[in-house]
């Protein structure tokens, strides 16, 4: 265990990450934290070695490319440095952004390796990420023109990876821009202080393996490939694979894979069962309360749950507001000590209710309800996604507010 953060909680630049690893001003305020308690009430840990289990996967089955991995949105809510050191220290070679702002605060915590970003608003600060050293994702040719006149001045050299959109119709250049960007940037090349590093694209039906459409996006990156070594351009790191693709598509590696979800030990595919990731996220909050019931009792607001006999009910103090979804209302359980209970009634802004029946095990406040983890009686971030008809993505970005973040391993 070490450091900790809120999810929700904004960092500032420089030095200031360190602060992190500072103490209880740093923590969110909670009763148990005014009582004295040294430990916040909610707390999301996040196993990094289960990361660095999961990239040395990845490693192995891309073969030979690299791994490339992706801590936008704040590593999907694991935490974006801690996770991408922990990758880098598990071998991968490079780590992936959607934004400008996400590359230059993992600058900010250090991370020197190789970092691309590549969905940029219009008004994106081109300039101070090539000064940071942050690789750009071109997707346009306004974008490449932006790049190559920054390039001209900037007296360092620059990296550019040229999107390519084969099909997703997302970010990336539409077919008819290939060859004008391509010539963009052969000039910038011959200029000199640009390299278009790689080519790459992202693929629209990954997670269906038998789709053709997958097939037939990469053919049409090989076209631009192809293309692009026509129009004068060398690229050696040309990527098509997420985590879908480099779990079941080995033939696509080309030179990296960039890979998110899986990173994180979550499926792109959760029909296919068990491929051998560890989820890395645990989530847990201490009881607040236990407090008797009667039968016919009605718990939590509308009394969506009425108590059949009397028992006793433990109150926990996590909500819609630190990114349990209130939609899981009544539909999930916890692990408290070594048995499973189920979360009653709705789930309120700040805090739901756990029946605990005849309290067998004389469950008090203070102890720990778990509600994702690893143990076969905990319940996982897949599960609850399924429960909701959504994906482990959305949910694993969602905690925030009071939770706080610890890491292990
Ligand atoms: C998010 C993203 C990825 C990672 O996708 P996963 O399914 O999480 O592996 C890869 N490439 C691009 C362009 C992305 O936006």
């Amino acid at each position: 265990m070490g450091h900790r953060a809120r999810p929700g909680h904004r960092q500032a630049a420089g030095p200031a990450d360190d602060d992190r690893c500072r103490g209880p001003a740093d923590r969110p305020l909670q009763p148990a934290a005014m009582s004295g308690a040294a430990e916040p009430a909610v707390v999301a840990t996040i196993d990094l070695a289960a990361i660095r289990h999961n990239v040395a996967l990845l490693r192995q089955r891309a073969g030979g490319a690299a791994v490339m991995v992706v801590v936008k949105a704040d590593g999907y809510g694991h935490g974006a440095a801690e996770c991408a050191r922990a990758a880098l220290q598990a071998g991968a070679r490079e780590v992936g952004v959607a934004t400008i702002d996400e590359a230059l605060a993992l600058r900010r915590a250090g991370i020197r390796a190789p970092i691309l970003a590549w969905l940029h608003a219009s008004d994106a600060q081109f300039r101070a990420a090539l000064e940071a050293d942050i690789a750009l994702g071109v997707s346009s040719l306004a974008q490449a023109r932006a790049v190559r006149a920054i390039a001209a001045t900037l007296g360092r050299p620059v990296r550019v990876d040229l999107k390519l959109d084969t099909g997703l119709a997302r970010n990336g250049a539409q077919a008819e821009q290939w060859a004008p960007i391509m010539r963009e940037l052969a000039a910038a090349e011959r200029e000199g202080g640009l390299r278009v590093h790689g080519l790459f694209s992202h693929l629209a039906r990954a997670d269906e393996p038998l789709h053709p459409l997958i097939d037939e996006q990469a053919a049409r990156f090989r076209q631009g490939v192809a293309l692009a070594r026509r129009l004068g351009l060398a690229p050696t790191a040309n990527h098509l694979a997420n985590s879908a693709a480099a779990l079941t598509r080995p033939d696509l590696a080309f030179d990296l894979v960039r890979a998110g979800i899986a990173s994180y030990g979550l499926s792109p595919i959760p029909q296919l069962g068990d491929l051998g990731l560890r989820p890395a996220l645990s989530l847990g909050a201490r009881i607040a309360l236990t407090k008797r019931i009667g039968a016919g009792d009605g718990v939590s607001y509308g009394h969506a749950w009425t108590a059949e006999r009397a028992g006793t009910v433990a109150l926990v103090p996590m909500g819609y507001a630190d990114g349990l979804p209130r939609a899981l209302s009544g539909r999930f359980s916890v692990r408290i000590g070594g048995r499973r209970y189920p979360a009653v009634g709705r789930i309120c802004m700040d805090q739901f209710l756990v029946d605990l029946g005849d309290n067998p095990d004389g469950i008090q406040a203070g102890e720990t309800a778990t509600l994702l983890g690893p143990s076969a009686l905990d319940g996982t971030l897949q599960g609850w996604a399924d429960e909701l008809g959504t994906i482990s993505y959305e949910l694993a970005t969602l905690l925030r507010g009071r939770t706080a973040r610890a890491y292990a391993g």
